[in-house]
């Protein structure tokens, strides 16, 4: 079992938008597309070369299941077409909980990227059932990210870069814990950059966050971690690919352009903070890497942590995407498959999908 996106939030959002653009919205061949587990289903009974059955529902399933020869394989459809599986209402997600236990006698759960949802299929159901072990991906996952937390092998260095500084705050304050040096990159950087009294003219910045941000620079040199900001950028009109664009020093960002990428002394400066790592942490793209001239910097501290003879662990689906789409992958001790999860556990926070098993 599985969920595969989430089907009202997101058929509601593609529902406006075909509204707003006077297109026909057709909801089944929607979810049939992006959210039914049938695909799924097809796709596993090809890799274990046997059949897979495929029921259309969490509830509701027992005599099916049980009507089935030892040994085969079943795959229900979508958990989160049931309310009950997100409900904020512990009795309602006992509902699927205890129906997806009396499916079975063993629950693995290998769902590393919900593991911080405390969601019925993927914490509550551990209640219910004798025996709840995580899976191999999950045991991978924890055992390379735990230490982060506890005791990474130093000095660390953690790279921070992504949009906002909102999603990333606990992060970051968790990390000044451990790191030696933090490196922050991407848009967030210029919360920071501002937070250092330097004009930014249009680029990202969250001005309640600016004090905040004083705040980490603050305890970071309390602490003697050392923090490394872009020195120059990559600045343009708009976020556009067709956008003229110039590599300024910080300093020097025209009011009305703004920074969507690290420069190329950054790069170098980047690289070198890089260099004596023994672990590397990294999270969040340093530009808006989806375009092609502002890609350099995710593309340059991709190559510094590929050529890291410590341990590497990238997490987030855009420094994973990037490192991959890059062809360092295999350079990397660890990619990690969660985003919200990653976040959360190198926060220091208890995973309560984790925390259900045993
Ligand atoms: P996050 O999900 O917080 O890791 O943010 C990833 C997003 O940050 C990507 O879609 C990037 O395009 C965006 N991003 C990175 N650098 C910048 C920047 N300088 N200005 C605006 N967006 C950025």
């Amino acid at each position: 079992m599985s969920h595969l996106g989430d089907p009202d939030k997101d058929a509601a959002k593609a529902k406006d938008t075909a509204v707003r653009d006077g297109k026909a919205f057709d909801l089944e061949k929607y979810l049939a597309g992006k959210h039914r587990m049938q695909p799924v289903a097809e796709y596993l009974a090809a890799k274990l070369g046997k059949p897979v059955t495929f029921l259309p529902s969490c509830m509701g399933q027992k005599a099916a299941i049980e009507a089935l020869p030892a040994g085969s394989v079943v795959m229900l459809e979508n958990t989160r077409f049931h309310k009950e599986e997100t409900s904020k209402d512990e009795a309602k997600q006992e509902i699927l909980a205890r129906e997806l236990a009396s499916y079975g006698d063993l629950y693995v759960n290998d769902a590393f990227g919900s593991a911080h949802r405390a969601h019925a299929s993927t914490a509550t159901l551990a209640k219910f059932v004798k025996v709840s072990v995580g899976g191999f991906l999950m045991e991978k996952e924890v055992k390379y990210l735990e230490p982060m937390v506890t005791n990474p092998p130093k000095p660390m260095v953690a790279i921070i870069g992504g949009a906002k500084v909102s999603s990333k705050i606990a992060v970051l304050e968790s990390l000044l814990k451990n790191a030696s040096a933090l490196i922050i990159g991407g848009g967030m950087a210029y919360t920071f950059l501002k937070a250092q009294g330097v004009e930014v003219g249009k680029s990202l910045v969250e001005p309640e966050l600016v004090d905040k941000a004083r705040e980490v620079l603050e305890t970071a040199k309390k602490l003697g971690v050392k923090i490394y900001l872009p020195v120059d950028c990559v600045i343009a009109e708009n976020r556009d690919a067709e956008a003229e664009t110039k590599i300024v020093p910080v300093q020097e960002i025209n009011p009305q352009w703004m920074g969507l990428d690290i420069g190329p002394a950054t790069i170098t400066l980047f690289t070198e903070a890089l260099s004596n790592a023994k672990t590397i942490v990294w999270n969040g793209p340093m530009g808006v890497f989806e375009i092609d001239a502002f890609s350099r910097g995710t593309q340059a501290v991709a190559e510094a942590c590929a050529q890291c003879e410590g341990t590497t662990i990238i997490g987030g689906g855009d420094s994973a995407s990037a490192v991959k789409k890059l062809g360092y992958a295999k350079k990397m001790s660890h990619i990690s498959t969660g985003g919200g999860a990653f976040l959360e556990l190198l926060e220091g926070k208890t995973l309560p999908a984790v925390a259900a098993l045993g």
